[in-house]
């Protein structure tokens, strides 16, 4: 459900079975371990990359996997998710991709099913303030690609932290596996107490990072104490301040980009910038994902 909870061995798992996935994409060589697996993907809020990627990697790996949607469904007749969710299964589905405004919902939707005898493995594809897991570990992952490893280095979370799961599913995963991480924004978007370094001033935060990742206000989950306006925001953590990012550090943004105010379009050809690798790193990593809910030759450390 969640980063929390995963060992250094069981993040390397998955992480090492992305990198030989995408070996396999470039040369074609990709064995379906999926094939007539069924999988559904619950989206209950909105997404682009994260459930085409989830997408692509189920059908790369031989599976098939059929959109659940929401707005057209009997959810909006007021049946539960509970209910929903054991008619998909009872459908055939045997696993869920499930992304969900409120934090904790795969796992309660899980208890559900384990209570009422339905239980499938139900991947969490992003819920509420709480964790992006597969969001985190594509974030590593393109981390490693660039930098070898992510052991020993610096990365710089910068924007609306308190409100992001991206950021505390990649603090989690970072410190697990070694990295030093450093979060970096305006007082309303930080807080003390996550064991890690906290900044206030940007350019002090992101010295010396080996890279920087931007996050988007998260204007759906801001509460009007904490608001800050754009032009504000702008002037003081966004990629375009002069100096805030540091010469060869990597540009990082797990999208959607709010075009000139994290990033700028130049920032985003900058060649430091991985914004598209991030993306389509996505793909052997939720392949490696989808492998581990649903293989039980998977080999868990
Ligand atoms: N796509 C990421 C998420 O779903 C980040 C964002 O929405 O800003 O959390």
């Amino acid at each position: 459900m969640g980063i929390e909870g995963l060992n250094a061995p069981s993040l390397r798992l998955i992480l090492d079975r992305a990198h030989a996935h995408a070996d396999d994409i470039q040369t074609g060589s990709v064995e379906p371990t999926l094939a007539g697996r069924f999988i559904c993907s619950l989206f209950l809020e909105d997404s682009t990359r994260t459930r085409l990627s989830f997408e692509t990697a189920a059908r790369r790996l031989g599976a098939e996997i059929i959109r659940f949607d929401a707005s057209t469904s009997s959810l909006s007749k007021g049946e539960s998710l509970l209910d929903t969710a054991q008619t998909l299964i009872a459908g055939g589905a045997e696993c869920l991709v499930m992304r969900h405004a409120s934090s904790g919902a795969p796992a309660h939707l899980n208890a559900g099913l384990v209570r009422t005898g339905h239980a499938v493995p139900i991947v969490n594809a992003g819920d509420g303030m709480h964790e992006h897991p597969t969001q985190a570990l594509l974030d590593v992952y393109t981390l490693e690609r660039r930098l070898g490893t992510v052991e020993g280095k610096t990365v710089a979370i910068i924007g609306d932290i308190n409100r992001s799961r991206v950021a505390r599913s990649l603090t989690i995963a970072l410190g697990t596996l070694g990295a030093h991480v450093r979060h970096v924004g305006p007082r309303a978007f930080v807080r003390e107490g996550l064991g890690v370094p906290v900044f206030n001033d940007p350019i002090e935060g992101t010295r010396g990072a080996d890279a920087v990742c931007f996050l988007r206000i998260q204007t759906e989950r801001t509460g009007r104490a904490a608001y800050l306006p754009n032009t504000a925001f702008r002037a003081l953590y966004s990629g375009s301040r002069e100096g805030l990012i540091p010469e060869n550090a990597i540009i990082m943004h797990p999208g959607p980009v709010n075009r000139g105010v994290e990033l700028d379009a130049k920032t985003l050809e900058d060649p430091r910038c991985v914004v598209l690798d991030q993306v389509a790193n996505g793909v052997p990593v939720r392949m490696a994902v989808l492998e581990r809910a649903l293989l039980d030759e998977w080999g868990e450390a």
